[in-house]
């Protein structure tokens, strides 16, 4: 059955677009960290007629009538993402990642308030303060790093003393690039200290605190916690802001997304997040993150076995950094082309103290969560990462370039996307 029938009717070029992406994610090997499938059932929420309403305010509360159906939604999106992560309150309605953290620095500071974040450069996210984005420009953003590269440790003094030196009003822990555990007590411990909120971005690795395979900042104590709902989280495109408990944070996050930054949300993927929130309540969505870790600890062995540094040791999480200047004198653009070209696909990546430059720098971040939703285990993870390695080794060699892209491509077929987790 092709769900794609209006559009191969009325809009060829489109319909050859989706065609061709289809194909091109069935046929190669994401290893992207912050990638993965969604599920039909996800996609037929978001391409449902919930796209036609307009919701602005919060269920019980709008400003236009016929809502009943779209209170309904979000009310069970708030429901499920509250059972999930162990809340009191949360706010479904950000429209990607980068806007709920925009609207949770307006809703707990001033501008001209100081937020204490990881370092850019040391796994922190580009909206966590880069001179680049328009939020750098409204609030300070000041630094902690690691205190070893090579354990991941973060130095936890630094922290300390570069709180009490800028008296931060917000408390920052999360990373898009860095594969180590926090210690959570010691962000909170701070932040209570200095009188600062405890805030935790999670986009990459909110899947895996929904499935209770890393640790959940909220038995910590942490206030708040924004994050993408795709990613680890296998949802549609979209944000959330949760609320541990106290219910006047709660009501300025929700001044803040609507209406201070956003007009009506978007229902058919409100809808979306909520049919994912309900794949994660189940078992099996905890074992897909129990194998999500495992495959990522296959891939590190052989890293390690093979002598190509990670940063930070390892990993705890589902994402890997590795110097491959550093270790196998391939930069990071060489080896994302490289790789891209026998089908797997990856990002270059800068690494702490980075010696290169942005464009090409040393290291390549990848991930284990689309491999995973394929079905892929320890076998299949293990295989890739020593693929990976060989094809780095000896980088313009055509004839091994040929096998081991028909390799991925057979592995690829050997699991495909499935259409459905439940
Ligand atoms: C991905 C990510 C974001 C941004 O999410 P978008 O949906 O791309 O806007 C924010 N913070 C962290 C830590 C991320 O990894």
């Amino acid at each position: 059955m092709n769900e794609y029938n209006y559009i191969k009717k009325q809009d060829a070029e489109i319909y050859e677009a989706i065609m061709g992406e289809e194909a091109r994610e069935a046929s190669g090997l994401e290893l992207i960290p912050s990638e993965n499938y969604v599920s039909r059932a996800v996609r037929e929420a978001n391409g449902s007629v919930l796209t036609n309403k307009y919701s602005e305010g919060y269920p019980g509360r709008r400003y236009y009538g016929g809502q009943d159906y779209t209170d309904a939604v979000e009310q069970l999106a708030i429901d499920r993402a509250c059972e999930l992560f162990g809340c009191t309150y949360a706010n479904v309605q950000p429209l990607s990642g980068a806007p709920a953290n925009v609207a949770m620095y307006f809703a707990l500071m001033e501008p001209g308030d100081t937020v204490l974040g990881m370092d850019l450069s040391h796994g922190g996210h580009l909206t966590h303060g880069h001179p680049t984005t328009s939020i750098n420009k409204v609030f300070n953003f000041v630094r902690y790093k690691m205190k070893d590269v090579d354990t991941g440790e973060i130095d936890y003094d630094e922290l300390r003393e570069v709180a009490l030196e800028h008296k931060p009003k917000i408390i920052l822990a999360g990373f898009s690039a860095y594969s180590r555990e926090l210690d959570y007590q010691k962000f909170v411990d701070i932040a209570r200290e200095v009188g600062a909120y405890a805030v935790a971005d999670m986009a990459h690795i909110a899947g895996l605190i929904a499935g209770g395979v890393v640790q959940n900042p909220f038995d910590y104590g942490f206030d708040v916690i924004t994050s993408t709902t795709h990613k680890t989280m296998r949802g549609p495109r979209g944000g959330m802001i949760l609320i541990r408990e106290d219910k006047e944070i709660a009501q300025k996050i929700n001044k803040a997304v609507f209406p201070g930054l956003q007009g009506g949300p978007h229902m058919n993927l409100i809808a979306g997040k909520a049919v994912a929130f309900g794949e994660a309540l189940r078992p099996e969505f905890k074992e897909y993150c129990q194998q999500v870790l495992k495959n990522a600890k296959a891939m590190e062995k052989v890293f390690l076995e093979k002598e190509v540094r990670l940063l930070g040791g390892g990993t705890d999480n589902h994402l890997l950094l590795a110097d491959v200047y550093g270790s196998l004198g391939v930069t990071g653009q060489e080896a994302e082309t490289v790789l891209d070209e026998i089908g797997i696909t990856l990002n270059k990546n800068m690494i702490a103290d980075e010696s290169r430059t942005a464009m090409d720098p040393s290291g390549i971040r990848f991930g284990t969560p689309a491999m995973t939703t394929r079905g892929m285990k320890e076998t299949e993870a293990t295989r890739l990462a020593e693929i990976m390695i060989e094809v780095l080794k000896d980088k313009d060699n055509q004839q091994l370039k040929d096998a081991l892209k028909a390799e991925v491509e057979a592995l690829c077929t050997s699991f495909p996307v499935p259409e459905s987790f439940v």
